[in-house]
């Protein structure tokens, strides 16, 4: 043994080049701001540098997919909103073009509960912009007239690139499945650069693969009235997206009541009786979807409109604060306090 090396410090430091250049890589951590929210990113057992360059990767996607599928900034969604208009045949942007077809399914399997083709009402509601609307709600006649328009994705007919809509009023605003679309595709990039273990959330709407060293993912569904509180704690498995639509982030309330961000297309109203859902689905963009389909559902119907997307676990928060939830479900989860109305129910 080198003489330098009699020394314990000395010694242990010598072993540890030995046993490897790199140090033990564990969690690696950190936070983006893209699609207006912050994208939390954790991986396991990636060394710091890969870890830093594909993060640079992800964040490029991220921002380009942000920018291609904003529903009112100039952009390929606007430019498509403008073709989708004039009723006439046109070769669609190819940056657009995944998004949109997956979101004509999901219209078509929620029974049009989620309605992307619904941004002139959206846009009357004053969602669209970045700082939450004032109140009054717009005049019962302005909606009227929109929801008179019937604007639907199955207006939209697609032959490989060509597009076209029957209805001059269709308008897309994806922000309802756009999140979860853009997870899926970023999933898809980890994979491609051989991360295997790692999670995307961005506040409570996650993917994950693989696991947290020895442990599974784990993270927390939010209490719909409770700032900060968590309601319950969920293992995420490999491969498996866990998503929830709720009525407590993007709202307003004028004379003491509370208008948020899903609108119920059948209504041209913010969507009744529901305060959140959270479902898990392996695909992030049927999830994301799912969950505000659901919360357009409500508590009588969201069973339905599972059956209908093929989505098992479900926990739905009604407006007396009752929780219905699917076996599936109520395995998955633990509450931090016992539910004082807890409703179990099947799907089929
Ligand atoms: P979040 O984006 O907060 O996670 P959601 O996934 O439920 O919530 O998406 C809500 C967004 O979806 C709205 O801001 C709006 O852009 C759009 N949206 C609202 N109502 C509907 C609907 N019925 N169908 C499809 N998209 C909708
Ligand atoms: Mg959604």
């Amino acid at each position: 043994m080198p003489v330098f090396l009699k020394s314990p410090l000395l010694l242990a430091l010598f072993v540890g080049l030995l046993l490897g250049c790199q140090p033990a890589a564990k969690e690696y951590r950190t936070t983006l701001f893209s699609f207006g929210t912050l994208i939390d990113i954790s991986f396991w057992g990636v060394e710091k540098d890969k870890a830093d360059s594909v993060i640079k990767e992800v964040e490029k996607d991220l921002q380009y997919m942000h920018y291609a599928w904003h529903a009112w900034q100039p952009g390929p969604m606007g430019r498509m909103n403008m073709l989708l208009q004039t009723t006439a045949p046109f070769s669609a942007n190819p940056s657009v073009l995944g998004p949109i077809i997956k979101a004509r399914e999901l219209a078509i399997a929620s029974d049009h509960l989620f309605n992307p083709a619904i941004s002139e009402l959206i846009g009357l509601w004053g969602f669209h912009s970045d700082d939450l609307p004032k109140g009054p709600p717009p005049a019962a006649e302005k909606i009227k007239a929109l929801l008179a328009q019937k604007p639907r994705m199955d207006d939209i007919s697609i032959e490989n690139v060509r597009m076209k809509s029957r209805n001059p009023h269709v308008k897309l605003d994806l922000g309802g499945v756009a999140k979860g679309y853009g997870i899926e595709q970023i999933m898809t990039l980890l994979k491609n650069h051989g991360i295997s273990n790692a999670i995307v959330n961005t506040g409570g709407d996650l993917k994950a693969i693989g696991q947290h060293g020895k442990r599974p993912w784990r993270v927390g569904i939010r209490d719909p009235r409770k700032k900060q509180a968590v309601l319950a704690t969920l293992d995420v498995k490999d491969g498996e997206s866990v998503f929830t639509s709720g009525d407590y982030e993007r709202f307003y309330e004028y004379e003491g009541r509370r208008y948020h961000h899903i609108i119920d297309p059948r209504t041209g109203y913010p969507a009744q009786g529901t305060r959140s859902v959270t479902l898990i689905h392996p695909d992030a963009g049927t999830a994301d979807a799912a969950a505000t389909a659901l919360f357009v559902a409500g508590p009588k119907d969201w069973r339905r409109i599972a059956r209908r997307m093929g989505i098992r676990a479900v926990m739905l928060v009604d407006d007396t604060g009752a929780i219905h939830i699917t076996p599936e479900m109520q395995a998955r989860v633990n509450f931090i306090t016992p539910p004082g109305n807890l409703r179990v129910s099947k799907i089929n």
